[in-house]
């Protein structure tokens, strides 16, 4: 699919994103106080905060979260774009309801993973899966990405992204939905799926604290609320 192409954008969006901006702005020189070799990304993550209150990126695995992190610093301060997370690491019970709750919903478990994928083969167990929003943040994260090796999967889930640090700049094949399965992929070695092997990259800068295990997660359908009222561009389902 191309939706991002025919979205237009909002001006809701657009304000909120000059809005954020300011902000960041005003932040800066705490930021510098508290880190003055990252006081961008810093200032960024705090305007961010504010603006995304009810996102969670506790779960991500650390190199995840410091390529979102930068990914979304550029976005901001460079072309005034913002990057929220709708979804991150899930829980593999609350992943598997979900997955299981599709099938349900769409009378079988091949019909589910058009849009949803068991706990076992999920990147957002494997905590490498990013949910974002706005539109306009997501095609900013569709072109720029890469730098990040955070790359979209899906050619029905504009929202979807994973970071792939073994692909070392070059996205991979974009598949038609989650339920499409890659050259040599197995369920029981999702961790290699599709990818050759390669070295990590030097870690990045981590804002956050320290990955930690959890016993519950947000999924959009659920738990995770809006940060506004009629947000109509959220994700309606994650794989
Ligand atoms: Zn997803």
């Amino acid at each position: 699919m191309n939706e991002p192409r025919t979205i237009p954008p909002r001006l809701r969006d657009r304000l909120y994103a000059a809005l954020t901006l300011v902000l960041a702005a005003l932040l800066l020189p705490a930021a510098f106080a508290r880190r003055p070799g990252h006081a961008r990304e810093l200032a960024c993550h705090w305007a961010l905060a504010l603006r995304f209150p009810a996102e969670d990126l506790t779960g991500l695995t650390d190199g995840t979260r410091a390529a979102f992190s930068a990914a979304r610093t550029e976005a901001l301060w460079r072309h005034r774009q913002l990057i929220g997370l709708t979804s991150g690491y899930r829980d593999p019970a609350v992943q598997q309801r979900m997955f299981e709750e599709e099938a349900r919903r769409r009378g079988s478990a091949t019909a589910a993973r058009m849009l949803v994928l068991p706990a076992a083969e999920s990147p957002h167990v494997r905590g490498i899966a990013l949910d974002v929003r706005p539109h306009e943040g997501a095609r900013w994260l569709e072109e720029h990405g890469a730098r990040y090796d955070l790359y979209r999967i899906y050619d029905n889930e504009w929202w979807h992204f994973e970071h792939h640090p073994q692909r070392r700049g070059t996205p991979p094949r974009r598949l038609a939905h989650p339920g499409e399965r890659r050259t040599g992929w197995t369920p029981a070695t999702p961790a290699t799926y599709d990818l050759e092997p390669a070295a990590e990259k030097t870690p990045r800068p981590r804002l956050g604290p320290p990955r930690r295990e959890r016993t519950t997660c947000p999924n959009e359908r659920s738990t995770a609320a809006p940060s506004s009222p009629g947000d109509r561009q959220r994700p309606r389902a994650a794989s």
